[in-house]
């Protein structure tokens, strides 16, 4: 195939700056408040609950330092306070989202517990709410339920809810990539009793870095505070009674965050423009994109993914750390695609691959739908493949990729 590659690289989903973030970073740097305190860390806890309409928000380092508070606060209030600074999880199993990055159940294993990772559907790619009703069967004994939000699409809430409550389990909702999202009228991170949202680089907006907890919980966004801020008592010396952490959000970090903000929704409507145009640009081919036309969602649209039908797939053999490909007539597969967009000097990447695939978690728990049926995960991350998705991608490039991603099924 002959290409002619981009002159500038072509981002999955790159940070992307508005002039106002510099303002708000000057500010901290000219009133040197250079630190873990400052105006801009208020500003955007305080943006962060109008926009979300949640009571409470504490900013933090990143979302995997907001997920390990989350975990750690529902263990505590679980199952007590954990012995000789054991982790609040030690030999509990927890029932987490099995395709999604894992800094969603990482947390899990910092404080001892065990992570069941519960199928996908095909539906929504996220949790599948019949997977968690079995594995309430097989796990009568779990209280704890840590779901994702993959790629800006909504999990089905309202079934995860009702299933949770009816056996008691709070629910940690890490709407990391999910941020403007929402189900039934209410903003994603705020479905659970505690959920994060991440403004890491890659992210719907930036603070290069960042996290923040969320929570309509007053007693739960204290105890974050305190235990982010290496759990300092009230007294005159440096006294502590509780395990602390570093885990607070710098004021220059929130700068950027503060100056991103009102941006959300421009994002959206960019990313939302990409998804379109892939859908519009891709629908002759053999192919459907990630489900963001869900019933009682709204997306954000973060990336564009697409999945190949399975007649239409080419052979495909991958290893724990390689993949290779057989060119067939008619068909293509995940790596030829993700290879020509290299070539196309443009990032392209394989669906985030399921926690019950990764070799860390071969020990751990995966509860199917149908105990016979097959696995979901496995099955979008061998004929899924994530799309250049990057907010400054222009029309013109994206019909180039539509056309080399054509040429692949020739
Ligand atoms: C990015 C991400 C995280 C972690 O957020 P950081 O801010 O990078 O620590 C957690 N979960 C999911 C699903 C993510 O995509």
């Amino acid at each position: 195939m002959q290409i002619q590659p981009f002159k500038g690289r072509i981002w999955l989903s790159s940070p992307t700056m508005h002039g106002e973030e510099m303002e708000y970073m000057r500010q901290a740097y000219e009133t040197n408040w250079m630190s873990t305190v400052g105006a801009n860390i208020d500003a955007v806890e305080q943006i962060t609950c109008e926009k979300l309409g949640c009571k409470y928000a504490v900013a933090l380092s990143s979302g995997t330092a907001a997920l390990h508070m989350a975990v750690r606060y529902a263990g505590i209030r679980l199952y007590g306070e954990p012995k000789a600074h054991h982790g609040s999880l030690k030999g509990r199993k927890v029932f987490c989202s099995d395709m999604t990055f894992d800094a969603s159940v990482n947390p899990v294993a910092y404080e001892g517990g065990e992570a069941v990772f519960i199928d996908t559907e095909y539906d929504t790619w996220n949790m599948d709410p019949k997977a968690l009703e079995r594995a309430f069967e097989l796990y009568p004994e779990v209280q704890l339920v840590v779901v994702a939000h993959l790629y800006g699409t909504p999990a089905k809430m309202d079934r995860i809810r009702e299933i949770c409550d009816r056996h008691d389990a709070l629910i940690v909702e890490d709407a990391a990539e999910s941020l403007g999202a929402s189900y039934q009228g209410k903003q994603t991170g705020t479905l659970g009793e505690y959920g994060i949202i991440s403004f890491n680089g890659n992210k719907i907006i930036t603070g290069s870095s960042g996290g923040m907890f969320v929570t309509d919980e007053k007693e739960a966004a204290d105890k974050v505070r305190k235990w982010s801020t290496q759990s300092r008592d009230n007294a005159p010396w440096y006294q502590h009674s509780e395990l602390g952490y570093n885990y607070r959000m710098s004021n220059v970090i929130a700068g950027v965050v503060r100056g991103q903000y009102p941006h959300l929704e421009e994002h959206i409507e960019q990313k939302r423009a990409i998804y379109e145009r892939y859908q519009e640009g891709l629908k002759d081919l053999p192919v459907r994109m990630n489900p963001c036309d869900i019933r009682q969602g709204t997306p954000n649209y973060w990336l564009s993914c697409m999945i190949i039908d399975e007649q239409a797939m080419g052979v495909q053999k991958r290893a724990e750390n390689t993949a290779s490909y057989t060119d067939t007539h008619g068909k293509s597969c995940p790596t030829e695609i993700l290879e020509v967009l290299a070539e196309l000097n443009a990032e392209g990447r394989p669906i985030w691959k399921p926690m019950h695939m990764q070799p860390m978690y071969q020990g751990n728990a995966f509860v199917k739908a149908f105990k016979e049926d097959q696995d979901v995960g496995a099955d979008i991350f061998a004929r899924g493949v994530c799309l250049p998705s990057d907010n400054k991608l222009a029309a013109e490039q994206q019909e180039i990729i539509i056309d080399v991603i054509h040429r692949c099924f020739e």
